[in-house]
This record gives C-alpha cells, sequence and structure tokens, in this order.
C-alpha cells in the first residue's frame, strides 16, 4: 500500500481519475510536452477545486484494503472535526470511528464490493471528534487503470445526518398520524357529495369496532343506514341529511349494530367540504367509539337506583316502586305489604371478622333473600344491614282492615317467615360459621297507612319493635302503643314457643258413663299468652302445622304425657291416656317409633294410651292411614277416631282400620236429647260403633240430659264440660285424692 502523501500533494494518477470541467483543448499528435504538462496541471487544479469545494468528503482507496487510504478531502475536519492530515496519516481511523452497531454490516458491504466490482453503497455513522455521531452515506466506485484492471475506490462520504434526523422525525409523525388516524377508537370517513352519496374512504378502524372491512363499506353506500340501531335511524339519518345540506359542521350521536350484533356508541363529528368553486363536495367526520363512555352512563344511572355492594335496588328505586304499587292496588282494590328486614347480630360480625367479612355476609344475604322471596316480590337494601321487601298485588280484606289470617297478612307472615328460615344456615365468611338472625317488621297498605313514606315508617318502627323483644322476632304494624307482644306476629311467638316449649297440657276426664267415674283423660294442649290466659289450639295448631313446627309440638306433648301418667301411677291414679295427632304429625316416618320410644322410657303402658286422628285425617290417604294405624295398633297403643261425623269416611275403609274407639263429634251431642234429628244420628252413629267394632265415645257432653240419652242409647263413654273442662293435671290430682274416680257428686 503506498505512503498516503502529504495533503495538497497527492501521489495519485490525476489523469485517469473522471473529471468534469470546461472542455480542455484536446491532447493530438501535435500537442507540445509543455502543453501536455500544464494540460495535466489544469486537470489537478480542477479536480482538486471540485473534490474540496463538494459539501462531502472525496476519497481514493485502494482496492482489496479496508485500511488503505490514497487522498482525503479537507472536508473531514468540517464535517469530523478531524484535519485531513490526521485523517490520511492514520488509515485504521475511518475503521475505529465507525458505530459499533454498523462496523460489522460496513466491512460484509466491503468485502462484497471488492469481490463483485460493484459499487459500495452504504450508510453508518462515525463518531466526530467532539463525540457526536456523524451519518454518512459513503458511495465509491471502482476506478480502472488503462489496462481496464480495477485499481481504486473512489468515494464521497456524504454528512446525511440532517436528513437521517429528518426521516426520524418523519417516521415519527407518520406513526403519530398513524396512532390518531388509525389506533383511535374512531373511523374516520369522507363521503362524496354526489348522486349516489358514496363513501370514497373509510379508516380500517371500522373492521375492528364493527366487523366490517373498509372495503365493505365503501362498496355499500346503504350499509351505514342498514347498521343503524332502528331506533336510531330516522332521527340519525334527518340530522346526516340536515346536517350536510347547512354546508356547515355537524355533531350527533347513534348506535351502530355490527356484524356480530355488537351494538356500538357513535359520536359523529363531521364537516362539509366545498370545492374550489365553493358548492358542497364532500362530508368528512370521524365516528369516536362512545360505548365504553354510554355504559359508564348507564351504570351511573344503574347506580343511582342500586346498591353497589348487592346490586340490589336500592332504597330510591324501592320507594319508587312502592308508589307504582300502591297506585296499582287502589285502582285495582289489592293490597302491598312492606318488609323491613335487619340484621340482630350484624355489628358483632363487623367488629369480629372486619368489615370484609360484614361485606360479604351482606352479599351473601342479598342472595339468600331473593332465593326466599317470589318471583314477583322485590328486594332491595335500605342501606347498612337493612333490607326491604315489597309484596304487591296482595287481596285486600273487604273493608281493608288487616287482621291476622287474612290473606295479605298470610302472605306478608309467610315470605317473612322464609326470609327468618333463610337464615337458619350458617354463612360461611373466610372459613368461619356464623350465624345471624334478623328482626323483621311489616306494615300494609290500605290498613296501616295511605302513602309509601308513611308505610315504610310503619314496618320500620314495627321492625325496631321486634328488635326491642329479641333477636329473630317479627312484627306487624299497630297503632297500639300498649302492649308490645301483642304486635309480635303469632309465627314468631310461636316460632319462640316451639323453642322454648312454651305450653301446656290440660287433661279432659273420660267417664264412664254408666258409673260417673273417670276412666281415662284426653290430653289437650294450650299455648300461655303472656299477656295472661290460654290461647286453645285451634288458633295455632293449623298454623305450626303450616310452617312444619308440628312435629316438635307433637314430641313435646309426647313426652309430657309420658312424664305425667309416671306422676299420676306414683299417687296410685291408673288412667288411660289420649293424646292427638295432626296429619302432619301421622305422616311422620319414625312416628310409631318415636311414640314407643318416649313410652318405655317412662314405663308407660301402651295398652294405656289413645291415640286420636280425626276422621278427616284418616281419610286424606286412607291406605297410608291404614299402614300406621296398623304399625300402631301392633304396638299395643289403643286407637280413636276423632270428631267422627264430621268428615266423610267410608264405612268400608273405617271397617278395615284397626280403631278401638269412635269419638262422637261435639256437633250431634249438642241437644241430643232435645233435637229429634241429632238423636236419631247419634243413636246410629252408636249403633254403627258397635257393629265395626269399636266402642261409641260421646264429646262435649254439656248437661245431664244429654248424658242420660247416650247413657239411654248405650253409649258407654263421654267427655264434657258437665263432668269436667279440660284441667291442668294437679286439678285431676286433687280431684282424684278428694273423691276418687267419680265425676259426678254422689249427691247430685
Ligand atoms: P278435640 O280432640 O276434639 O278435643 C276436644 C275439644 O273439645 C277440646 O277443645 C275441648 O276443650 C272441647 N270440649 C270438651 N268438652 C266440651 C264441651 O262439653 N263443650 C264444648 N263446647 N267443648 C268441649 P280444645 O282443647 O280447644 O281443642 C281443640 C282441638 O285442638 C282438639 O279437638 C284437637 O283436635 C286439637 N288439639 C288439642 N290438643 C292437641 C294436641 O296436643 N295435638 C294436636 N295435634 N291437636 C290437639
Ligand atoms: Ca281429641
Ligand atoms: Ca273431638
Amino acid at each position: 500500500m503506498p505512503e498516503p502523501g502529504a495533503a495538497g500533494d497527492p501521489q495519485i494518477d490525476i489523469v485517469s481519475l473522471p473529471i468534469g470541467g470546461p472542455a480542455l483543448e484536446p491532447v493530438s499528435a501535435e500537442t507540445s510536452p509543455q502543453e501536455l504538462t500544464d494540460l495535466v496541471a489544469t486537470l489537478q487544479q480542477r479536480y482538486r477545486a471540485l473534490a474540496e469545494r463538494l459539501p462531502a468528503i472525496v476519497y481514493v482507496d485502494e482496492i482489496n484494503d479496508i485500511s488503505s487510504n490514497l487522498y482525503t478531502s479537507p472536508q473531514t475536519l468540517e464535517v469530523l472535526g478531524i484535519t485531513q492530515h490526521e485523517w490520511m496519516s492514520d488509515p485504521d481511523l475511518w475503521l475505529n470511528m465507525l458505530h459499533d452497531d454498523d462496523r460489522p454490516r460496513v466491512i460484509v458491504e466491503h468485502e462484497r464490493s471488492n469481490a463483485t466490482g460493484e459499487d459500495f453503497a452504504i450508510e453508518y455513522r462515525l463518531r466526530a471528534r467532539d463525540g457526536h455521531w456523524v451519518w454518512i452515506r459513503d458511495h465509491a466506485v471502482q476506478i480502472r487503470d488503462t489496462t481496464g484492471r480495477a485499481k481504486y475506490w473512489q468515494g464521497v462520504m456524504l454528512d446525511v445526518t440532517d436528513l437521517k434526523e429528518a426521516q426520524r422525525q418523519l417516521a415519527e409523525t407518520q406513526k403519530k398520524y398513524k396512532a390518531i388516524v388509525e389506533d383511535i377508537p374512531a373511523i374516520v370517513y369522507i363521503d362524496e357529495i354526489d348522486d349516489a352519496m358514496t363513501t370514497s374512504f373509510v379508516s380500517p378502524q371500522i373492521e375492528e369496532l364493527l366487523g366490517v372491512t373498509p372495503r365493505e363499506y365503501t362498496d355499500d353506500p346503504e350499509l351505514w343506514f342498514r347498521m343503524l340501531h332502528p331506533d336510531d335511524r330516522d332521527e340519525t339519518l334527518a340530522r346526516y341529511v340536515a346536517g350536510r345540506d347547512s354546508g356547515e359542521s355537524f355533531e350527533f350521536e347513534y348506535r351502530l349494530i355490527g356484524r356480530e350484533g355488537q351494538i356500538v356508541w357513535f359520536r359523529d363529528s363531521a364537516v362539509v367540504i366545498r370545492d374550489e368553486n365553493g358548492a358542497p363536495a364532500q362530508v368528512q367526520g370521524v365516528m369516536l367509539d362512545m360505548t365504553e363512555r354510554k355504559e359508564a352512563e348507564d351504570k351511573a344511572a344503574f347506580l343511582a337506583y342500586h346498591d353497589k355492594l348487592t346490586g340490589l335496588p336500592n332504597r330510591v328505586m324501592f320507594e319508587e316502586l312502592l308508589e307504582l304499587a300502591i297506585a296499582r292496588a287502589r285502582r285495582h282494590e289489592a293490597a302491598v305489604a312492606v318488609v323491613t328486614t335487619d340484621l340482630d347480630d350484624f355489628k358483632l360480625v363487623n367488629d369480629s371478622l372486619g368489615h370484609e367479612a360484614g361485606d360479604e355476609l351482606l352479599r351473601q344475604l342479598a342472595d339468600r333473600l331473593r332465593e326466599a322471596t317470589r318471583e314477583t316480590d322485590l328486594v332491595a337494601r335500605q342501606g347498612g344491614d337493612e333490607f326491604l321487601l315489597l309484596l304487591s298485588d296482595l287481596d285486600r280484606t273487604p273493608d281493608g282492615v288487616a287482621e291476622i289470617g287474612d290473606s295479605a297478612t298470610i302472605v306478608a307472615e309467610s315470605v317473612a317467615a322464609r326470609v327468618q328460615q333463610a337464615l337458619d344456615d350458617p354463612f360461611l365468611l373466610d372459613g368461619t360459621e356464623v350465624y345471624v338472625s334478623a328482626s323483621v317488621g311489616v306494615s300494609l297498605f290500605p290498613a296501616d297507612a295511605q302513602d309509601a313514606g308513611t308505610l315504610l315508617k310503619h314496618a320500620d318502627q314495627a321492625m325496631h319493635q321486634s328488635k326491642r323483644i329479641g333477636p329473630g322476632g317479627m312484627s306487624f304494624h299497630t297503632e297500639d302503643e300498649g302492649d308490645a307482644m301483642t304486635r309480635l306476629s303469632l309465627t314468631t311467638r310461636l316460632r319462640k314457643a316451639v323453642e322454648q316449649q312454651d305450653w301446656e297440657l290440660h287433661y279432659q276426664p273420660i267417664v264412664d258413663l254408666d258409673r260417673a267415674e273417670m276412666v281415662g283423660v284426653e290430653a289437650l294442649i294450650r299455648w300461655p299468652d303472656p299477656n295472661g290466659g290460654l290461647i286453645p289450639p285451634g288458633e295455632f295448631i293449623p298454623l305450626a302445622e303450616e310452617m312444619g313446627l308440628i312435629e316438635a309440638i307433637g314430641d313435646w306433648v309426647v313426652e309430657e304425657v309420658a312424664r305425667q301418667d309416671t306422676i299420676w301411677r306414683d299417687h296410685d291414679l291408673r288412667l288411660e291416656l289420649g293424646f292427638n295427632l295432626s296429619p302432619r304429625q301421622m305422616w311422620q316416618p319414625d312416628l310409631a317409633e318415636k311414640i314407643m320410644n318416649r313410652l318405655e322410657a317412662t314405663g308407660v303402658e301402651p295398652g294405656n294410651v289413645v291415640v286420636e286422628i280425626t276422621e278427616s285425617t284418616a281419610m286424606i290417604d286412607p291406605d297410608r292411614t291404614q299402614r300406621i294405624l296398623n304399625e300402631l295398633h301392633d304396638r299395643g297403643l289403643r286407637l280413636a277416631i276423632d270428631d267422627f261425623g264430621t268428615g266423610y269416611s267410608s264405612l268400608s275403609r273405617l271397617k278395615h282400620l284397626p280403631v278401638d274407639i269412635l269419638k262422637i263429634d261435639r256437633a250431634f251431642v249438642r241437644d241430643v236429647d232435645k233435637d229429634r234429628n241429632a238423636g236419631s244420628m247419634v243413636s246410629a252413629m252408636i249403633a254403627l260403633a258397635g257393629s265395626l267394632g269399636m266402642t261409641p265415645l260421646a264429646e262435649g257432653i254439656e248437661t245431664e240430659e244429654e248424658w242420660k240419652f247416650l247413657l239411654d242409647h248405650g253409649c258407654l263413654l263421654g267427655q264434657g264440660f258437665y263432668f269436667s273442662k279440660p284441667v291442668p293435671a294437679e286439678d285431676i290430682t286433687a280431684r282424684h285424692r278428694r273423691q276418687g274416680m267419680r265425676v259426678v257428686d254422689a249427691t247430685a
């Protein structure tokens, strides 16, 4: 490799370099040596002037040697801060200045062009003296000598840093533009205002948002209209036409239905573009996807009416629906019930398990309330642990006054009872089983109030009343500010009574009518009224049946009867003991088992026990009854058909039942001595009992005459107020001590 010459005196064959310039005298045979020398000097000068005035570095290298440098023009100083001399005296300088990321690429290209003889053309970065990077566009061509052999690389290194920066900025701008036009959730479109009303452009987002390709869209001028939500069509089209004809900018909102049926909300901002003559030519618009925003708005509207935690309607919505329900009830003479529910132990849960658990409890409770209520009932959250129920379209009593047992009251009670039952199972909170109860208050329209506000207030008062009495209570609203207990609903009290076994048994003597002696007793249940007195079974047994509480009550009765029998036996009082079974009790699968266990536990003789079922109970399902009675009878228990004459027995059925006693209902016994009809009926029943192999027993004997009549007609057993009302066990004991088994004074 030749030593690089000093700047200004390059040792190169300048003549062979192809350079331009004003035409020179062609060299010919006549050209003198001096003329030739001058010509070369001119050429040299011209080349240098040209090379050194170009806004680029011009260089000449030797072929095949990446480190060679025959000539480099002085612009190195301007471009790279390096003098021509420095450059040419350090052949490795160029390679060293190359950016590490670019170097491999440059070397590969260099080798390729050396091998192929093709141009060396590449862009790379060089580090200038001050450290900044200079983008170079390097382009070299091979120069051949006179023999045609490739000899030099002659190249130009252009500083393209500004250009690169401009390119970079352009790319960035394009990216930004792309982001604006293509990545925003908006569709840009251009409609041509012509007869066909074609869309000449639509941006690609249309495919993502609506599942329609831009092509499909521009090909089908009616597609937009067809995609419009049917509810929006007419108005939207009218707005578009009006906007277009106004010749100005306009904005409108509408829904389009996409390919997948998705509904997309758009806000369309459009402007009318005029042609050079000022005539409207295009509508250019941007359709912004507003769906999320709209959904958020809908959600806000939903939230205004719903409780965030449970998703249930809130108090605001409840009140509105209550107003509607009342208005409807007024028109249709119906009743409406408002039920308020408040957890009794919520603070405890919150305090002991934390608010998270409290929230979870409320969520679970909301689900259970929804399940416990009927489809038509509205469940709402009032706030905190208070929930509201709206029961509408209930039947109204003729006078509009609510009373226990009327249809609206029963529905309200049973829904409220279901709500309370829904809390029977524990809530699982964070792995902990938590039991809660709720206090419930009920108010009724029109009985308690005429407007929504008052109705709610009254339900709330009733609920607080329940709370004062104890957890798990239920109260109806009442104007009576007096005794609190009367306000507790029957169901709540009944539930409590079952829990606390708050019952009493009274016993009515069964009398041998001939000897006027007590031979047995019938156990009759009573419910002590907290206000004093006893509630008769007719007022709560049917409800207990319905509420599924009768089994528990029946169990208690058997137990109590057995216990009483041991006491009497201790007093040397031997009595046949009767007790009553209601239908639900009789259907218990383990009935006989249960009764026997109780009796055996206390040593009661089964033959001393009479199980009474009513005639109507026996006939509900005679086959089943037959099986059950057989089972009881097989265990030695005696059986009685109660209230005989009030049901519709099939005699053939009755004949096959293992029944010992037929209890003639007191409706037939009353005035039996005076009423011919009753008289003949009763004697018929007595005869029937005999023919069936059963002992007749007359209920409800209230007078001596009735007693005598029955006795005269062959009825040897009876009971009734004439002998004794049902009385507490102690009275039976005391009477026995006083007068033995006699039920009437010997003197009477
Ligand atoms: P029942 O089994 O027919 O009981 C006889 C009813 O007649 C009793 O009413 C009794 O007080 C009444 N009575 C007795 N003698 C006379 C009389 O001379 N005149 C009048 N007017 N009434 C008389 P109570 O105690 O109110 O019982 C009503 C019904 O409740 C019973 O009718 C029975 O069906 C049912 N019951 C009573 N205790 C129980 C029980 O422990 N379990 C079940 N499942 N039902 C019971
Ligand atoms: Ca009875
Ligand atoms: Ca009876």
